[in-house]
């Protein structure tokens, strides 16, 4: 089968890999029908995600079919269309038992990070029974990729984490895929304002039209003054980071109100300053998380309803044999005003 495979930092490849087995009996195979690339899987490639090794098949995102199950997986049987989670988890471990599915002590983000992933014709997926979802009858499968990391992500990492409240106002420091999640699920709570900040125009554009009261291009650095000048001099009560560099959370730091919460979703592959000389008495709280994937049921009902429309995160579509054409649309974003890449298997 084809797969994407990384070979190391800035080093990647469409190979020919034989299609993976079962390997425990919780164990289920999926032939991929859609999947996509991640933020994520651009810091693997930069090298920032020491647990992804060389020869690593990446993505973590996907619907599909199920090809065969193991003899322990009593939900889903082949032929089933299932939703597969970027968090793999085995439900009954300590860390499972709390919610924390993230930090499932057999599983948690292992997906084309320390196993193979999704970016392929078919995946293992370990755990079946509790990291995948079925398919509703009719639901538009493309749609529901968008469900498998970035909508969880956006809501349980910036919006449930930074305690978005009816009335508060929000920083979203970053509208990529990840910050557009969380834009679009922040209006769950009926925020007064919605601030989103980033350096291009494109995707601000992007993040009014999918709610954002204000926006602020921080190209000349002025993002504070401008955020403080929409916000009474007070600053914002959630400010989320949704970029993943030290500027972006040391932003953060300088958005958040007295009593506020910095969010943090991004993933970061160097340290950052903490400027607690400034931040110590003024009552803030930090939240960091590994999505847990535990809202993906109700976020599921919410598509269903037509409360949430994933489906406007897609921009571009490719077939696998072109995923080296979506690296680089996604990648180029800046010029390609590429958000989601569906890339069909
Ligand atoms: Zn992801
Ligand atoms: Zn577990």
């Amino acid at each position: 089968m084809k797969a994407l495979v990384y070979r190391g930092p800035d080093n990647k490849a469409v190979e020919d890999r034989p299609k993976p087995e079962l390997q425990a009996p919780g164990d289920a195979i999926v032939q991929i029908t859609k999947t996509t690339i991640c933020g994520t899987d651009l810091h693997i490639l930069k090298g920032d995600v020491a647990t992804c090794a060389p020869g690593r098949i990446l993505g973590h995102e996907g619907v599909g079919v199920i090809d065969s199950v193991g003899a322990g997986v009593t939900a889903f049987r082949p032929g089933d269309h299932v939703l597969i989670s970027c968090i793999s988890a085995c439900g009954k471990c300590e860390y499972c038992r709390r919610g924390m599915y993230s930090h499932c002590i057999a599983g948690g983000w292992v997906l084309g990070n320390e196993i193979d992933g999704t970016q392929a014709e078919y995946v293992r997926i370990p755990h079946a029974d509790t990291s995948l979802y079925s398919i509703p009858q009719g639901a538009d499968e493309e749609a529901l990729v968008m469900l498998s990391d970035i909508l969880p992500t956006g809501f349980e990492c910036g919006v449930l984490n930074g305690k978005v409240a009816p009335g508060s106002t929000v920083a979203i420091v970053g509208a990529g895929p990840i910050g557009l999640a969380a834009l679009m699920t922040a209006q769950f709570y009926s925020p007064a304002e919605i601030i989103m900040i980033d350096l291009d125009d494109n995707r601000l554009d992007v993040a009014r039209r999918f709610g954002a009261t204000q926006t602020v291009n921080n190209g000349d650095g002025t993002a504070v003054k401008k955020v403080r000048a929409l916000t009474g001099g007070r600053g914002v009560d959630t400010a989320m980071e949704a970029v993943g560099v030290p500027s972006t959370f040391m932003l953060c730091q300088d958005l958040v109100a007295p009593g506020g919460i910095i969010a943090n979703i991004g993933v970061h592959g160097s340290k950052v300053d903490l400027h607690l000389e400034s931040l110590w008495s003024r009552n803030i709280a930090i939240t960091t998380r590994l999505v847990d994937t535990v809202t993906t049921p109700m976020l599921l009902k919410t598509v269903q309803s037509k409360k949430l429309e994933p489906k406007l995160l897609i921009t571009h579509r490719f077939r696998l044999g072109q995923i080296l054409d979506a690296y680089d649309t996604f990648a180029g974003a800046a010029s390609t005003r590429a958000l989601k890449v569906i890339i069909e298997a």
